[in-house]
Formats: C-alpha cells, sequence, structure tokens
C-alpha cells in the first residue's frame, strides 16, 4: 500500500516533469524561497510557491488514516497542471464534473476507470463526451436526470447523491445538490423501471465541515440507502463519501479526528469484507497548504477607514496609533484574481509579512486592496500593519483551494503565475520509484513527525485548526 507502490502502477515518473521542478530542502522556508524568486524578478508580478512536497505527505496522511478509502482529488479545487500531474503520478482517482475536467484529466494518461463524474445535472453534450470518453461511474440525485441518462448513455453506472449536511460547513452544498432521503425510493423505483444500473450513494457533507458528526451520520444513512435497494432488486457496491476534509497547513489533527471517527462508522457499516468498494473526492484537503501567495504592494494611500466595511477579526489589541488616519495598501492579486476565495469560498486570508519586523514597531489600522478598479476588490477591510511601502512584499498561506481555478484576469491583470518547488527527500523518493530499486522508504520524513504529532485519539482538541503542525514551514 505505500507510495510508491501506486506510483508505479501510474505512469512513468521520468515522463511526468516532476523532476524538473527546483529541489529544496526538505525544512525549506517559503519565505527564503520566496526572497530568492524575487530577487530574480523582472517585474513585481505576483506569484505562488508550491510545495510538491505537501501534497505528498498529504497524500500519505490520507493513506495512513483512511485506508480503505480510495481518493478521487476533487479537479475543481485546483485544476493546474502541477497539482493534476502529481496527482495523477500518485495514482489517486479523479472526480471531473465537466467534460472540460474530463479531457483535462485524461490527457495526463489517466484511464477513465479513474474517474467519476460527480456533478448531479450533466448537459446532454457533456453527457456524450463522457460516454465517448469511456467515463461510465456518475452521479444522479433528480429522475429527470435518469430520464436524460436513459437517453444518452444507458449503460452508465450510477450512483445516487443523497442530502447530508453538516451543521457547520464553509461552504454548504445541500441547497444545490443531494436527494432527500426520503426520495431516494421514489428515485430508485424510476431506475429500476427505466432498466438503469444504480451502483451505490454518495453525498457530500459541505465544504471545509467542522461538524464531526457529519460523516458518521451521512454513513448511517447512507447504510439505510443500501438496505433499502437491496430490498428494492438493486446490488449496491459503491459508497463515495464525498469531499469536505480540512487542508490547511494547521489542520493535520482535526483530519485525523475526522478521519477516525469515519473509520468507526465505517467498520461498524460497510464492514471489510462487506464488498463494497469505499471512495471519497477530497479538494482542499490535498492543496490547501501546499500553495502560498506572495504579492506585492503597488500602491499605498492614507484614508479614514471607518468607510470600510467590517467583516474580519482585526487580530486584537496593539499599538494603533490612534491619531492615524489608517493605511490603505494595494497589491497586485486581488478579489477577481486569486482572491475570488474571498467572496466565492467564504475564505479567511492572512497575510504575513515577507520581513521581520521588530517588537515594539508601531502598528496601524489598515486595510488591503486588489490592483482592480472595482471598490469590491479588497482583500482586508480591516487589519493592523505595520507602515508598509510600495515594494514591499506580503505572503498568504494556504491559498491552494478554490483560488487559482476560479481567479480571472479581469481589468487586463495577469493571474499569478506558479513556482512549484520540490524538497530533496521527495524527490529521492520520486527517483527510487523510477529506478524501482528495494531501498525505498515508506513515508516521508514529514509523514514521520506528523504522524507522532497527531496520533489517531478520539479524544484529541480541535481548537479550531489552532494545534501546531510540522507542516508549518512559513
Ligand atoms: N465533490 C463535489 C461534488 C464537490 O462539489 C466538491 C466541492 O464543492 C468536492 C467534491 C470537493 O470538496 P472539498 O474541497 O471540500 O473536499
Amino acid at each position: 500500500d505505500s507510495l510508491l507502490a501506486a506510483m508505479r502502477q501510474t505512469i512513468a515518473v521520468r515522463d511526468s516533469g516532476l523532476f524538473d521542478y527546483p529541489l529544496v530542502d526538505d525544512n525549506f522556508k517559503v519565505r527564503d524561497v520566496a526572497n530568492e524568486i524575487i530577487s530574480g524578478l523582472t517585474s513585481e508580478d505576483a506569484f505562488y510557491i508550491v510545495d510538491i512536497g505537501s501534497i505528498i505527505t498529504k497524500f500519505e496522511l490520507w493513506k495512513k488514516h483512511l485506508p480503505r478509502v480510495e481518493p478521487f482529488y476533487a479537479v475543481k479545487c485546483n485544476e493546474t497542471d502541477c497539482v493534476l500531474q502529481l496527482m495523477a503520478t500518485l495514482g489517486v482517482g479523479f472526480d471531473c464534473a465537466s467534460k472540460g475536467e474530463i479531457q483535462k484529466v485524461k490527457e495526463f494518461g489517466v484511464s477513465a476507470d479513474r474517474i467519476i463524474y460527480a456533478n448531479p445535472c450533466k448537459s446532454n453534450s457533456h453527457l456524450k463526451a463522457a460516454a465517448g470518453a469511456g467515463v461510465d461511474l456518475m452521479t444522479f440525485d433528480n429522475d429527470a436526470e435518469l430520464y436524460k441518462i436513459k437517453q444518452v448513455y444507458p449503460s452508465a453506472r450510477l450512483v445516487v447523491r443523497i442530502r447530508a449536511d453538516a451543521d457547520e460547513a464553509q461552504c454548504p452544498l445541500g441547497i444545490k445538490f443531494g436527494a432527500d432521503i426520503q426520495v431516494v425510493p421514489h428515485l430508485l423505483a424510476v431506475a429500476a423501471n427505466l432498466g438503469l444500473n444504480v451502483v451505490g450513494v454518495s453525498f457530500h457533507v459541505g465544504s471545509g465541515c467542522s461538524d464531526l458528526a457529519a460523516f458518521p451520520r451521512a454513513i448511517e444513512a447512507s447504510r439505510a440507502i443500501f438496505d433499502l435497494a437491496s430490498q428494492m432488486g438493486f446490488n449496491f457496491s459503491l459508497l463515495d463519501i464525498g469531499g469536505g476534509f480540512p487542508g490547511g497547513e494547521r489542520s493535520s489533527a482535526a483530519f485525523s479526528q475526522m478521519a477516525s471517527l469515519i473509520r468507526l462508522s465505517l467498520d461498524e457499516h460497510f464492514p471489510e469484507g462487506s464488498g463494497v468498494r469505499l471512495i471519497s473526492e477530497p479538494g482542499r484537503f490535498f492543496v490547501t497548504s501546499a500553495f502560498t501567495l506572495v504579492t506585492c504592494i503597488i500602491g499605498k494611500r492614507q484614508a479614514k477607514l471607518e468607510s470600510v466595511k467590517v467583516n474580519v477579526d482585526d487580530g486584537g489589541d496593539d499599538n494603533r496609533g490612534e491619531d492615524h488616519p489608517g493605511n490603505m495598501y494595494y497589491v497586485n492579486d486581488g478579489v477577481y484574481g486569486s482572491f475570488n476565495c474571498i467572496l466565492f469560498d467564504h475564505q479567511v486570508v492572512t497575510a504575513k509579512l515577507l520581513h521581520d519586523y521588530d517588537e515594539g514597531t508601531k502598528l496601524y489600522q489598515s486595510s488591503v486592496w486588489g490592483p482592480t478598479c472595482d471598490s469590491l476588490d479588497c482583500i482586508l477591510p480591516k487589519v493592523t500593519l505595520p507602515s508598509l511601502e510600495i515594494g514591499d512584499w506580503v505572503m498568504w498561506p494556504d491559498m491552494g483551494a478554490y483560488t487559482v481555478s476560479a481567479a480571472s484576469t479581469f481589468n487586463g491583470f495577469p493571474k499569478s503565475v506558479l513556482h512549484p518547488v520540490i524538497p530533496r527527500s521527495f524527490r529521492a523518493m520520486l527517483k527510487s520509484c523510477e529506478d524501482e530499486t528495494d531501498e525505498i522508504p515508506v513515508c516521508s520524513p514529514r509523514l514521520r513527525t506528523l504522524s507522532s504529532s497527531c496520533g489517531l485519539s478520539l479524544d484529541m482538541d480541535l481548537d479550531d485548526g489552532k494545534l501546531s503542525s510540522v507542516m508549518d514551514n512559513i
């Protein structure tokens, strides 16, 4: 079950391009890499540093905590080439929502049986494209979809998506998708009448789920649907537990706690040997912490800040220069670019200055804005910062999920470019995979530290993601 075994069965690592990324030390600091990149820049354009090792560590973490559940990475979360290439190489499956995503994933050598078309409402032309690509596993949650599939792709293997909302989630999804449990008997009856092949159940508790009981609840509900389906003559063999797992640099303890509850529930309702294949659709879990955005201050002015609508915490007590009107900073990525996550993903972003400042440095009430001409383009309406200058750089950690994938070039501002880097030990792992030597590390040094620090116990303190993690390498 090792990482390398998984990688060997996929495309040749040699051809993957992963060896071409610049090497960094295992304990590298994003700050140092950022400084190095900036020193070589000819313009002040914003950029991302992508830690390939962080994604591999997440993969290992998944294998360790949810070994029975196959991840199908949710492409929508971050569809950059470096992410898709790595996922393809790691041997994970893919959750695609459109023909475009299916095509893109297939370009990385991924076979159709590693893809689930997880969009309950698909257009006819996209369904035909899925059929042409041989992607036959797909979700539905309404009877109109069943009639459509009967017409366009009658041999498809269908998964009924049920509604299973978490009490708390960053992005609840149940308002748009998921059949209410009471409707499922009707849907199965329609499918049976149409002679369609329904093979299992899926759910999504909501993206950025912070309700630990949501997964066990949904798994129990799925069990009831399996039993009902069996009475109706179906032979279900697949459970898809969706996404919703945390991915920030300090979220590994929260993930392990969530995973231990999921394991318990799966062992009770879908034990090993039950013949049910378990899959999932994690997105932000894999990519959030791997991406750090680095922006440059391109403008500064002073203005009264009272008029700025406050919707984030300003960070508490400090020396904030009471008589000062406030500093407005303009950086070269904004809500029409990477920071669309503030609007669409309800993300709270954190600014870290590239250069340290002394403890006694005076702090001022400030706001941070994107580069476009729209006043909606506000990144931080109220934050305390030292006095910064045009040309200073600001880092934004945990920017891998639902950022680049929905960024636009509105107003002519380019998308921030990517600088993937690969830590030495991870490159060595990939290399030994290529060489097929016997001396293969079972897991990376980072995971070894992480495993001993996060554990598997159920009584762990969640503390709102404030637990420290060795992945905090900013
Ligand atoms: N699967 C589906 C169908 C989704 O809609 C989403 C996110 O919206 C995901 C998976 C990924 O969710 P997450 O990023 O929370 O893991």
